[in-house]
């Protein structure tokens, strides 16, 4: 037998059972006459002790063994002199009488330890021994257990896990496809799916009423540290619904998943309108951790003859409470932060409230006290609190303040990661406007229905049409997003239209999922959230690669077997394809 036990069960209760232990060494350290040894396995780490004086064979063998190595021991269970309470197995230690190597290690290229002295990209080029790790093996449990408590909870509400194909043709979700060659069809390929959303949408068809799927989905973007080019949803799907039930079935989804993973009883998330998120925190994805609302001041700071107030779109500023006392050097460095190339603000202005009631700012040429008091006013701002306004295009000086505000939440240690504010942003734009192609773009996808209300005014003033789409947010992220449907070919075709498609290829690419309307598809709604966010948030994480056991580097590449790589030219001959690097 291997083992009879792990390293991370055995407490004083077990004193002098002979137990037999197997796992890596983690350290030896030699004190005298004794030799110890932190022996390792998934579960934890259990002391062994060897004593020069009474098995010095034995000691001397122990002596040898080098880090990563895995060994089996056999002894009896001892209690120790000096506790580690730190450790589940810390009052105990096993005094071995018997030592098999089973395997020797190389010297591992960085330490398996909490501060590992690794970079990430070897790291990832040895990821199975940083998996060893405690921090990757902790997130990679913990992704296990939102699985788990996901599928409990879906099923618990009648929801069915149902598998759809990866090899398929083109679903736009707004990336380019990852295309396999068909060997069987030559010059044809596969997709794989950017999500399984006309699969989930043509199971409703069916009859399928609630369905999910904890899937792989595959978009060939650029990548940033919050990217994979594959990555996994949980991708749900439900019939006869309107957008307040699939909310509130999700919302209880994320509720069951705050108390079971997190044992945290959270409230019921607020509902905000996306032109009310845009208006108030120039995002559609606010961290309500903290307040800070943005205030609009177009009408008070208009007409004082200050320049870039009076040619701005929009005059518009936080109170940053409590910040009163920020010295020049401090204030300098919020006008270099909004000016970096990626904020984009031209410039900030400050009013500080002073505590004696009057007001210092750096436009007191144009406002006097009276005025920069109206201000201050409509922020409800207090003596030392400190009032930073932007101005200029809207869009721009909205996307700047809300980097503003994230800033100063950060530095006043509002965004505790161990505080979640859920929320729903509902009521998206349909369309966006690309300039660069000149044509409207699906803000959410194709197949998003328009709210009822907006139908009439698809083709006259399409950018004002309202989506039935909504997002969860949470602490800033963006976990999941969804829509109602269109369940109608008509509007389906309007839609495509409107996109900017002829009839025929819309046809060609989306005519089966038309095709199924026409046979009594039920009206339908759903959602998709982004699993290794979820997780990522859950671990204090800001990057899903923590969260993923083979994640991709940011050139989309695997190091450890480094991929992608060139494949025979047998195997291009089979799929039908040629490569000249010279063309
Ligand atoms: N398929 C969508 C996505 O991947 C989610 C949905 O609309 O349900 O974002």
């Amino acid at each position: 037998m291997l083992r009879t036990n792990t390293c991370g069960e055995l407490k004083l209760v077990n004193k002098n059972e002979k137990v037999t232990l197997s796992g890596w060494v983690q350290r030896t350290r030699d004190l005298g006459g004794m030799t110890f040894i932190d022996l390792r396995d998934r579960y934890g780490i259990t002391q062994l002790v060897f004593n020069m004086e009474t098995n010095p064979k034995l000691c001397e063998a122990a002596r040898k063994l080098g880090r990563e190595f895995v060994i089996k021991v056999t002894g009896e269970i001892a209690e120790r002199i000096n506790k580690n309470l730190k450790l589940a197995t810390g009052e105990i230690e096993i005094v071995v009488n018997d030592l098999e190597v089973l395997n020797t290690s190389k010297v591992p290229p960085f330490t398996i330890e909490d501060n590992t002295d690794g970079g990430e990209e070897l790291r990832m080029q040895y990821r199975y021994l940083d998996l060893r790790r405690n921090v990757n093996r902790d997130n990679l449990k913990l992704r296990h257990l939102m699985a788990i408590e996901t599928r409990k909870y879906m099923t618990s509400q009648d929801f069915i896990e149902i598998e759809t194909p990866y090899l398929i043709k083109s679903t736009p979700e707004g990336a380019r496809d990852f295309v396999v060659p068909s060997r069987m069809n030559a010059g044809q390929f596969y997709a794989l799916p950017q999500s399984p959303q006309t699969f989930k949408q043509l199971l409703m068809v069916a009859g399928y009423d609630k369905y999910f799927q904890i899937v792989k989905c595959f978009r060939d973007e650029d990548l940033r540290a919050d990217r994979q080019p594959e990555f996994t949803q949980i991708d749900c799907e439900m019939a006869f619904v309107e957008q307040d039930d699939v909310l509130n079935a999700f919302e209880g989804l994320a509720k069951h998943l705050f108390k079971t993973i997190k044992g945290l009883n959270v409230d019921d998330f607020p509902r905000i309108q996306y032109v009310d998120a845009m208006k108030y925190y120039g995002s559609d994805k606010p961290d309500l951790r903290f307040d800070m609302k943005f205030v609009e001041l177009n009408d008070p700071a208009k007409g004082k003859g200050f320049q870039v107030f009076d040619s701005a779109e929009l005059v518009v500023g936080i109170n940053a409470e409590g910040c009163g006392g920020y010295s020049r050097k401090q204030l300098d460095k919020l006008t270099d932060f909004v000016r970096k190339p990626q904020i984009g603000a031209k410039g900030l202005v400050y009013i500080k409230c002073n505590n004696d009631g009057t007001f210092k700012s750096s436009v007191d040429k144009f406002f006097g006290q009276e005025e920069l008091n109206r201000l201050a006013k409509q922020f409800n701002a207090k003596p030392n609190d400190l009032i930073l306004i932007l101005a200029g295009e809207k869009n721009r000086t909205r996307k700047a303040l809300c980097e503003l505000r994230l800033e100063m939440g950060s530095r006043l240690g509002l965004r505790d990661p161990n505080v979640f504010k859920p929320l729903w942003i509902v009521n998206f734009p349909l369309l966006e406007w690309n300039e660069e192609t000149q044509c409207y773009h699906a803000m959410h996808h194709p197949f998003t229905s328009p709210k009822k209300e907006d139908f009439s005014m698809l083709e006259n003033t399409p950018g004002e049409v309202r989506a039935n789409a909504y997002d969860l947010v949470i602490n800033g992220v963006e976990i999941g997003g969804g829509s109602i449907r269109i369940h109608n070919k008509q509007l389906q075709q309007r839609m495509f239209k409107l996109l900017g498609f002829t009839e025929e290829e819309a046809q060609s690419q989306f005519g089966f999922l038309m095709n199924a309307f026409e046979y009594g598809a039920p009206p339908h709604g759903g959602i998709a959230f982004g699993f290794d966010r979820w997780v990522a948030l859950f671990a204090g994480t800001d990057s899903i690669r923590d969260v993923i056991a083979f994640p991709k580097n940011n050139a989309g590449r695997d190091v450890m077997i480094d991929s992608p790589s060139a494949i025979s030219d047998d195997q291009l001959k089979e799929i039908h394809m040629r490569l000249d690097f010279n063309e």
